[in-house]
């Protein structure tokens, strides 16, 4: 039995009647102390237990001192603080912090300073800029409490340590002189909070005391003791900090371990609870402040349905409304971007009703739709994109309703009604996204925010659009409500940024913890340091004794000094108090404790890749064990078992995780492979795919192919099925295993518009902008009959250009008016370039043919053969009679073509294709003519490019036969294995390419020579 419940067994039986007021940490503990007094002293009456705010409102209560101040939560006394300060800000009144300006970080940090402040009972007169160590910061924290404090005055509001004071005057004025009121002498009390326990108990005050805690300085802010502490009842425990000192007969059950993280701490905990067929009712688990284990215990919880409860609760951001209504704020900040949308859709955090009295629409068809709308981002662009994506469908439809009867069959029937169907799901989404949206207002004409519009659009959309399926879920939705209900009340938020609303926004749910609760029967319990052991269960886990957890840092406030608060008063707790008050509080919870003790920490942080070490509580467990004080931390290292890990060791597998580990590591080893071949055909099909690559010989699985099946359609001498491009050509010189891909097997990779804050347009989107805008322009001229003159052409060269900028713009929205200009301004000084390089050209020509379309032109091969080429040419100018030449515009640098001679080795084939192709298309157009494009290649109108051109001149034709005959039968052999050449880093299957690349082609190249000589003759077309 601990010594508190000893006493209060005691002082219950020599005052049964009194009416006796026990202050408790929580209620949580306070039920506890209850269920152990009754389960080992037997029945009590006329006890109850009171934390302090609760004493307070006690005393107002019976003094008819209630008054009509409302009381503020903890986040709604942030907000106040972080308004006030910007008030204040905005008035010139803080200039010590007015370079750091307003943020949450600092809002919360300045809460802290006023509310430890006005806890030890501090006035803003007491705040005397002399004591600072800089006086202005001093001044200002004066100011800013000084408004606070009247503001709470005139608003009727009444935050903690205002609730304790009126209660510490009112009674003074007259205590709760019918009532006992109790004190366990090491619950540490702040000043206003020991003011308030003295004046209630008039002079009666009974301390109780706890388990001695011999060896170590007692913490100010417990009550005093007499020296002559009684012994007789402590357990050894009492001796953890004087281990030379514990009599011998005191003895203690303790067990020590260390875990790698602190994951693998609570899976040892449970593993443990399994081996020794514990009855998880009674263990208790106790950790840290801030440290993971509730978290792990919660999660192992909510897949296993390990039965447990969490005596501070969990945090809210676990429950599925915690992460929508953070995953919300991030969609928000975020400019709406859809990505984040899909995120909370794919999760099941967010739902999105159909309709009226429809279901919600299946997350997977919404995230489809959602992606093939190519929305990105932008609140606007729902609506315009995902009407957009309904045409087409709806077009699809119509074009399938054309076709031919009986044309297609069932699967045309098919197509028609997916068509129609999609048209419906995603007509159904966009009303759906429509309210989502509608309940979130728009900036004002400032483009700032109101906060309370705000909050009412969050409170709708997370009571509308979330799901609550546990308690936990449903408690944390009705904790958030209030909340975000109780920030909207606070109306006199000036409009701010939207990233500092929704910051602010943020604070409300940071500190939010819900489903706290008592130990109950059949579950495990898991408690903070400061909240747990008091549930009497007779084995105790603290975890979580590494030296960065506990007792901690002991960092300095870095509003209020450690200085400061010496000077400003005696009672205010420095960070040397906290560190002390921490290590007593736990010394005191463990001298507390009877029963069986297993105390552990993580050994190694995963997270971080770095080994951790023990908190020195647990070296003096260590002590106290073996009755050795000389013990280091060396001898403690050696004499604990390895580290805890994933393996669970025999038979103590706790899930089926665990399961699975176990027996992979069983003797006779499993051959898992086999196991997994067995069940998992897919998976079989790629291990297969790994030892065929892992081999010398080339296979299939390396590009190595045999395309039989499949020639008519891929390969180009073969039949009408692969008309070739000179993009494809390229691809298929630099990296055959790519063109595969690609080609062959027709992967593709995910379009979706990602937002990128520092980005308007991609290359690919800039580059067919300024395309676009040539084309027009160079039109115009050419129809006119001029020559291109910078001066006289720059106003219709611009002109097009905002017109093409402005469509561009509706369609893909910039992050920001600063990038949108800045973009804005290099393509027009790409267009400038273009018209100075234009002017200055020296073969001025005429300008033909502007994207003149090769339409599966039939291109001669060595050998008699031929293939199809389709593409686009840019531009054709004549530059004499039957005479061309052939431009590409390339928006790009011209670094990659400067060794360009004919043929780039078949890497850069355009020029010479498209000169070809022309020719063949002029002579059909011009009867009798004999045309020859005397130069063809790129121009590079672009900072980059700096207006220069590369052109190929007279090419031997035959040579490009040849050359395509070559690279075509690459394909014509199946020969698909990745080239030496092949650039991975700038590949768009760099991540799920399986080649191994140039390297891997290396190794093979000695036992597979045909197939690398073949790509070998490709570097011989220069
Ligand atoms: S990642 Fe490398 S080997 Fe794979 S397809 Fe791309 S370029 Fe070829």
């Amino acid at each position: 039995m601990s010594a508190l419940v000893r006493f209060l067994a005691g002082f219950c039986r020599e005052h049964p009647l009194d009416d006796k007021l026990l202050v408790v940490p929580s209620f949580v503990a306070g039920r506890q102390i209850g269920e152990a007094l009754a389960r080992e002293a037997g029945s009590w009456i006329n006890l109850r237990f009171v934390t302090t705010p609760a004493l307070a409102a006690e005393v107002l209560e019976r003094r008819g001192d209630a008054g009509a101040a409302r009381p503020m939560t903890s986040s709604a006394e942030i907000a106040l603080t972080d308004r006030l300060f910007r008030e204040l800000l905005a008035e010139g009144e803080l200039d010590y912090f007015g370079q750091a300006g307003a943020s949450p970080g600092l809002s919360r940090a300045l809460h802290r300073a006023v509310r430890e402040l006005r806890l030890d009972g501090r006035t803003s007169a007491d705040l005397r800029a002399e004591r600072f160590l800089v006086e202005r910061k001093g001044r200002a924290l004066a100011v800013l409490l000084a408004r606070y404090e009247r503001t709470l005055e005139a608003d009727g509001l009444l935050d903690l340590p205002g609730l304790l004071s009126r209660a510490v005057e009112a009674a003074r004025r007259a205590s709760l002189a019918s009532v006992r009121i109790l004190c366990p002498a090491d619950l540490r009390l702040c000043r206003l909070e020991s003011e308030l326990v003295s004046a209630a108990a008039g002079g009666r005050l009974v301390t109780v005391p706890g388990d001695a805690v011999v060896g170590l300085e007692r913490p100010r802010q417990c009550r005093p003791l007499p020296d002559d502490q009684d012994l007789a009842g402590a357990g050894r425990l009492s001796w953890l900090f004087a281990p030379d000192r514990v009599p011998p007969e005191k003895d203690a059950r303790i067990e020590i371990f260390r875990a790698l993280g602190p994951a693998n701490e609570c899976r040892e905990i449970l593993r443990r609870l399994y081996a020794g067929k514990v009855p998880f009712d009674q263990a208790e688990v106790l950790a840290p402040p801030g440290s993971a284990h509730a978290t792990v215990f919660y999660l192992l919880s909510a897949r296993t349905g390990l039965p447990a409860t969490f005596g501070d609760g969990i945090a809210v951001s676990f429950t599925s409304p915690g992460r929508l209504f953070f995953g919300l704020l991030d969609w928000l900040e975020n400019d709406f971007s859809s990505d984040d949308l899909c995120r909370l859709l794919e999760n099941g955090d967010l739902t999105l009703p159909a309709g009226a009295g429809e279901g919600p629409l299946a997350s997977r068809t919404a995230c489809r739709h959602l992606r093939n709308a190519m929305i990105g981002w932008g609140r606007d662009r729902y609506a315009d994109r995902l009407s957009a994506l309904r045409e087409s469908k709806l077009a699809d439809f119509a074009v399938l309703e054309g076709c031919a009867e009986g044309e297609g069959g069932d699967e045309r029937e098919l197509d028609r009604a997916a068509a129609l169907a999609a048209a419906a799901e995603i007509e159904a989404l966009s009303a759906s996204i429509g309210r989502l949206l509608a309940a979130i207002p728009g900036p004002d004409a400032g483009g700032f925010f109101g906060l309370r519009g705000l909050c009412e659009g969050f409170f709708g959309l997370i009571r509308d659009f979330g799901r609550s399926e546990s308690d936990f879920d449903r408690r944390a939705l009705q904790a958030l409500l209030d909340r975000l209900g109780e920030f909207a009340a606070e109306s006199r938020f000036q409009a701010m940024p939207l990233k500092e609303a929704l910051d602010l926004i943020r604070t409300a749910g940071a500190s939010l913890r819900v489903g706290a609760s008592p130990p109950l029967p059949g579950r495990l319990h898991i408690a903070g340091l400061s909240s747990g052991g008091y549930s009497g269960r007779p084995l105790t886990f603290v975890a979580g004794l590494d030296e960065a957890s506990f007792p901690g840092r002991g960092l300095q406030d870095p509003i209020l000094l450690d200085e400061e608060r010496a000077a400003l008063s005696e009672t205010l707790p420095t960070s040397a108090d906290i560190l002390r008050s921490g290590l007593f509080g736990l010394a005191s919870v463990l001298a507390s404790l009877r029963g069986r003790l297993v105390l552990s920490y993580p050994s190694y942080d995963i997270v971080e890749g770095r080994e951790s070490f023990p908190s020195s509580i647990v070296l003096q467990a260590f002590r106290l064990l073996r009755g050795r004080p000389d013990l280091d931390y060396a001898a403690l290292d050696k004499a604990l078992p390895d580290a805890s890990g994933f393996l669970p060791g025999a038979g103590r597998a706790f899930d089926e995780a665990d399961w699975w580990l176990d027996r992979l590591m069983a003797e006779p080893r499993p051959d898992g492979a086999r196991t997994v071949s067995a069940n998992f055909p897919d998976l079989a099909a790629g291990l297969a795919a790994r030892d065929a690559r892992a081999g010398e010989k080339l296979t299939a699985y390396d590009g190595l192919v045999d395309i039989g099946p499949l020639r008519e359609e891929v390969d180009p001498f073969a039949g009408g099925g692969a008309v070739m491009s000179a993009t494809r050509l390229e691809l298929l010189a630099k990296c055959p295993f790519g063109y595969f891909l690609r080609h062959v097997l027709r992967v593709q990779p995910p379009e979706e518009a990602a937002f990128d804050r520092s980005r308007w347009l991609d290359p690919l989107q800039r580059g067919s902008l300024i395309h676009e805008v040539l084309c027009d322009f160079m039109t115009g001229v050419a129809e006119k009959g001029e020559a291109v003159e910078a001066a006289r052409h720059r106003p219709e060269l611009a002109g097009i250009a905002g017109e093409k900028i402005a469509a561009a713009r509706r369609r893909i929205p910039p992050p920001s008016e600063g990038i949108f200009e800045s973009e804005r301004r290099d393509i027009l000084e790409t267009l400038d370039i273009f018209l100075t390089a234009e002017e200055t050209r020296e073969t001025k020509g005429r300008p033909l043919a502007f994207e003149k379309e090769i339409a599966a032109e039939r291109i001669e091969v060595a050998g008699g053969r031929s293939f199809r080429l389709r593409g686009f040419i840019d531009r054709v100018d004549e530059i004499g009679e039957d005479t061309y030449r052939v431009i590409d515009y390339k928006t790009g640098s011209a670094k990659p073509y400067e060794d360009l001679v004919y043929f780039g080795r078949g890497r850069t084939l355009q020029p010479a294709l498209y000169a070809v192709a022309f020719e063949q298309m002029m002579a059909r157009e011009r009867p009798g003519s004999a045309p020859r494009v005397a130069e063809s290649g790129y121009f590079f109108p672009s900072r980059r490019g700096e207006g220069h051109e590369i052109m190929v001149g007279a090419f031997d034709r035959e040579r490009l036969r040849r050359l395509l005959e070559e690279l075509l039968g690459l394909i014509e052999k199946g020969y698909f294995i990745a080239g030496p050449d092949a650039k991975c880093a700038y590949c768009d299957f760099h991540d799920v390419c399986v080649s191994g690349g140039p390297d891997g082609s290396k190794e093979e190249c000695e036992a597979n020579r045909k197939v690398f000589e073949a790509y070998a003759k490709l570097d011989e077309y220069k």
